[in-house]
């Protein structure tokens, strides 16, 4: 294999370049990205496609194809969260600029650190004449940060026979957790559901200063928006928790979230917080309107809840809780935002288990757990609509502390090491060659 100083320097100046393109999301713009990599690609042998879902929103799929029954896909998606507002910056965020052994800007984590990895992935294979037993599949894609709708969801709907696969690489997961003196990558084998939801209460109108005469639809809300601050949804271990626990701490499988939650605690406190919100609903009142005057009794307030659900929970298990939270739905509207249900793939899996073995040996001693993001990623909608196999996993070494890497997608000087860069690229090329090889 190309030796480690050659993969810096493709991948650290691919990375920049990413970066240079703002993708932010809105508008997203990602054509530019797509033919860039297109372009890119092309140079190496391949032939790219690039789908539009509509003016500016570019998907890039490009097939590396292969004789065989089993499909793997590499995704990631091209554009990003804005970052041109963003205050406390200590570069440029569309600079990319190379500093400390770190590539800074948007994007460097979330998630073109990613985008740069598969593409190199394809470009070494090739390279190395590496003739796959079965399709492999670079796709690339709009509108993660907003949903969806214009990448992922809109390819899987619109074009589902270029993208159905068995196997699926993404975002979302392979950071390393310092625990117990070893390292634990996480595979996002699943996902929380996201539904967002409105609440409406209504009264009458009225002069502030004679209050009787109005019903204060504000009053009403804030009462509703109170006892749900005090609600905790009951608990209830997954599978996949339970052995997301076990694994770290080499205790039992148990299904009793306090235990779970008493052995998680020991081992960190981010990892305590994940925990807690693996094992249960969650449910967050972030948004609030009423009212048109100061001295005007509102007699409509609406306010919106993010709650994120369990695989397997749904929208009448959100009412159930809203009932169960407030004694009765009586004097309030509910109204789903979003419905995002919680996805979930096997994690006894071949594929787990290459992961596992190539962990082992590209850092001795480490071990890899699978894990549920509380987020969700395009993931979701290839588990759904195709039962794929589909895990985040783009493995990092935690070569910062853990409480500022946690902070760095979204957030201000978003950096990758260059030592992760290298890592991810042979990882994914290693990867590839043990399923498809
Ligand atoms: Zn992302």
């Amino acid at each position: 294999m190309i030796d480690d100083r050659e993969i810096m320097n493709e991948v650290t100046s691919l990375l920049t370049d990413l970066i240079k393109i703002d993708t932010s999301n809105p508008p997203g713009n990602e054509i530019k990205a797509a033919e860039f990599l297109s372009d890119y690609l092309s140079k190496e042998g391949f032939e790219s496609e690039i789908l539009e879902s509509s003016e500016g929103r570019g998907n890039i799929i490009t097939k590396y194809p292969g004789e065989g029954k089993k499909s793997l896909m590499l995704l990631s998606h091209l554009d990003v969260v804005p970052a041109a507002q963003q205050k406390g910056w200590s570069v440029n965020p569309f600079s990319g600029v190379v500093k400390d052994g770190f590539v800074w800007g948007r994007g460097a984590l979330d998630c073109k650190s990613l985008v740069a990895i598969e593409t190199l992935t394809f470009v070494y294979l090739k390279r190395e004449g590496f003739k796959p037993r079965g399709n492999l599949i670079f796709t690339s894609v709009a509108d993660e940060e907003k949903g969806g709708g214009l990448g992922a969801k809109w390819l899987v709907d619109n074009h589902p026979d270029k993208v159905r696969v068995d196997l699926l690489i993404n975002e979302g997961g392979g950071e390393a957790l310092p625990i117990y003196g070893r390292n634990h990558y996480l595979v996002q084998v699943a996902e929380k559901g996201v539904f967002w939801t409105r609440l409406r209460t209504k009264g009458t109108t009225g002069h502030a200063s004679r209050p009787w005469l109005g019903d204060n639809a504000l009053h009403k809300m804030s009462g509703f928006i109170d006892k749900l601050g005090k609600y905790k949804p009951p608990q209830k271990a997954l599978d996949i928790v339970q052995a997301f626990v076990s694994k770290i701490d080499d205790g039992d499988m148990s299904a009793d979230p306090v235990v779970l939650l008493s052995r998680a605690e020991k081992m960190d406190e981010t990892v305590f917080e994940m925990v807690k919100a693996m094992l249960r609903m969650t449910l967050v009142p972030t948004m609030m309107k009423a009212g048109v005057k100061e001295n005007i009794i509102p007699d409509e307030c609406e306010a919106v809840v993010d709650c994120r659900l369990l695989p397997g929970q749904d929208f009448n298990y959100l009412k159930e809780q809203f009932k169960k939270a407030l004694g009765s739905l009586e004097g309030l509207k509910i109204e789903p935002i979003q419905r995002d249900p919680g996805t979930i793939s096997p994690y006894e899996t071949e594929l787990f288990h290459i992961i596992e073995e190539l962990t082992s040996k590209a850092d001795p001693g480490a071990r890899c757990v699978p894990f549920m993001a509380l987020g969700g990623t395009d993931s979701r909608f290839f588990r759904e609509r195709f039962g794929t196999i589909a895990y985040g996993f783009q493995p990092l070494k935690m070569d910062l502390p853990l409480d500022v890497f946690m902070k760095l997608a979204h957030g201000v000087d978003e950096r990758i090491s260059q030592d992760n860069l290298i890592y991810g690229t042979k990882f994914l090329v290693n990867l590839v060659k043990k399923i498809l090889g």
